[in-house]
């Protein structure tokens, strides 16, 4: 199967030695995701596009990639055929290679050209349509609301036949726009954030701070995981976890009830400055949006930017929360956020909408800033691509290799994935977003196992279910 592909426009704006940069660069991130997957790398950059070709059966992989490769504007389908380039010659290819499905239908022929031709893209398309009228069982030509479109790009002699053309993310080619660190807690807006990081061209790190619960670090590094595979492993990056229960300790005990919520928010951004400086990266994103939450007033945002002098990207800033689920649906980050497992230990019950800056810096005198060293101290930084294995190693919740006599199988994954693989020995299938809500439900006189293709979302959940007082879960992983 062959593919063309188009660059996302600001690429094709540039002048020419950044767009030849980028374009290499798009070309070097598409070659190590296919290595990665298997696929001999058949990539072929051009100044204003990259050609791919994978073999017919890998297709279906092949398109996953590249619809979630940042950089890509267009994907298209093609079948190239090298013609003589005159209007006959080209109609005839083009008959041989849709006539059958044309047969009782009408269509359209729309064509782009480019070089030396004695005709115009208007001339061809007249020409072929005619043609095709002629020459198959076509039910007609209609200009408007055709049911087929036949859709030719004629380059010098290389005619492509376009089956199909696909949106790409946009965005500019991962590692063309230096580093970040985002702070990510795993709900819609970091999640998000860290999305549109990474869309825009920006290697982006993940750092989390704990504030007391193993559930809520194995739900972050899972969708962090998971962002990473599916948006950026061309480059391999780093999850920083940051343990912040005494940091939440001093917040208790030693600040204003009022200020908390703000002054946690500071201590995350002093102490993400601090990481992103060990990571050499040049800024942070959070997924703060004006007026969503009180920390997030604008004098509150103010209070917060304060604390560091680094940049701090804040992709959501200006926008809804419907846009903001709305992309998290598109990247399939929402049922992660819905089920995330956040700890809520240090909300006020009265927080502070509109902050002073004078009271801030003496609420801020009263905080013992060496909890914040010691909490740096204790930072743990591991590879994103290693988080899986690291999650299932730790087994925080205990793991089985066989069905024990008298536990029972919930299979945990989503509907779609049962249907297309059914684990035999499952005795019941509850998708792990429905799982908090419907475990209670079940006889409790039994030991449950929990299970899902890589074990991390069954940790997760098993976690979770543990945390809420079931102690007969346990983790499935059958051995291979
Ligand atoms: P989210 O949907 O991302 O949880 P939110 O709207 O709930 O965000 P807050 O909880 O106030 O907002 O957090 C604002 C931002 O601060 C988050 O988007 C994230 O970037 C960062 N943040 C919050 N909690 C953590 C945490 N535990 N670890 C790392 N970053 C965090
Ligand atoms: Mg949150």
């Amino acid at each position: 199967m062959r593919y063309i592909i188009k660059l996302f426009p600001e690429i094709m704006v540039k002048g020419a030695s950044v767009r030849k940069k980028m374009t290499r660069q798009l070309a070097d991130n598409l070659r190590r995701i296919f290595m990665e997957v298997g696929l001999p790398p058949q990539v072929k950059w051009f100044l204003d596009k990259l050609e791919v070709e994978v073999p017919d059966d890998r297709a279906s992989v092949a398109e996953e990639i590249l619809l979630s490769t940042p950089g890509i504007e267009q994907v298209l389908r093609v079948r190239q055929f090298r013609v003589e380039p005159t209007l006959e010659a080209i109609a005839r290819q083009v008959a041989e290679a849709v006539g059958e499905r044309l047969a009782g239908r009408t269509f359209v022929v729309r064509a782009r050209r480019k070089g030396q031709h004695d005709f115009n893209s208007q001339e061809l398309e007249r020409w072929v349509g005619g043609y095709l009228n002629h020459n198959t069982a076509a039910a007609g030509v209609d200009l408007h609301t055709p049911e087929v479109r036949v859709e030719l790009e004629l380059e010098n002699n290389t005619l492509s036949i376009v089956d199909a053309r696909m949106k790409g993310l946009g965005g500019f080619p991962l590692g063309s726009q230096g580093e970040a660190l985002s702070l990510v807690s795993g709900g819609f807006d970091s999640t998000v954030a860290s999305y549109l990081s990474m869309r825009r061209g920006i290697k982006t790190h993940f750092v989390f701070f704990n504030l007391g619960g193993t559930a809520h670090e194995i739900g972050v590094k899972q969708v962090s995981y998971y962002l990473w595979r599916r948006f950026g492993r061309s480059h391999r990056v780093k999850f920083v976890t940051v343990p912040f229960d005494e940091v939440v300790e001093g917040l208790l005990t030693e600040v204003s009830d009022s200020y908390m919520g703000v002054m946690l928010k500071r201590l995350m951004l002093m102490a993400a400055e601090r990481v992103a400086e060990r990571l050499g990266v040049d800024a942070l994103v959070t997924g703060e949006s004006v007026a969503q939450v009180s920390s997030q007033t604008l004098r509150n945002l103010a209070l917060i930017d304060r604390a560091t002098d680094m940049l701090v990207l804040r992709p959501l800033a200006m926008m809804d929360k419907p846009e903001i689920i709305r992309i998290a649906d598109e990247i399939g980050t929402r049922q992660f956020a819905e089920t995330m497992p956040e700890y809520c230990g240090v909300i006020s019950r009265n927080p502070v909408t509109h902050g002073s800056f004078r009271r801030l810096a003496e609420e801020e005198q009263r905080f013992d800033m060496g909890r914040l060293e010691r909490a740096l101290e204790g930072m743990r930084i591991e590879p994103v691509d290693e988080l899986v294995s690291a999650i299932n190693a730790a087994e925080a919740v205990p793991v089985v290799h066989e069905v024990p006599p008298g536990a029972k199988v919930i299979d945990i994954r989503r509907p779609e994935e049962v249907a297309a693989s059914p684990l035999p020995e499952a005795d019941v299938a509850i998708p792990f977003h429905e799982l908090g809500r419907r475990f209670a439900e079940l006889p409790q006189d039994v030991t449950w196992l929990l299970y899902c293709r890589q074990g991390v979302l069954s940790q997760l959940h098993g976690q979770h279910l543990r945390d809420a007082g079931f102690d007969n879960v346990m983790v499935y992983r059958p051995t291979p």
